[in-house]
């Protein structure tokens, strides 16, 4: 046991959209399997426009079956940017989300998630 605080079980849906979920947890993964952090993003109807911390910049399509979709549902990630300095407790948050068929949250745009990220 460490004394370090666990983070909180989070569930999404499998379903759930792709780029609200990006907007949430604001990390994304590379090619390469390295969890980039978001800095801007910039939704354009089924596309957003993504900058990461190390100005990397992203046209992502809004597909819950794309690849990133499907690395983040199964967590294929072996590291995380150096250049993004994504914070502990993200990564920490990001590894105790979880995605079920039938339970968790959809994130319907209604909620409270902003799309424009602020720097
Ligand atoms: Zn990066």
């Amino acid at each position: 046991m460490t004394d370090k605080k666990q983070a909180k079980k989070k569930y999404y849906r499998k379903r759930v959209d792709f780029l609200l979920l990006l907007a949430k947890i604001k990390l994304w993964p590379s090619r390469n399997g390295t969890l980039h952090g978001i800095k801007e993003m910039e939704t354009k109807g089924e596309y957003a426009y993504i900058t990461t911390h190390c100005e990397k910049k992203i046209l992502v399509h809004n597909s819950k079956n794309g690849r990133a979709a499907r690395w983040i549902r199964n967590k294929w990630v072996v590291g995380s940017c150096k250049d993004c300095k994504i914070p502990d407790w993200k990564l920490n948050k990001f590894s105790s989300t979880f995605f079920k068929q039938h339970y968790g949250s959809q994130l319907y745009s209604k909620q409270s998630v902003s799309l424009k990220l602020m720097k």
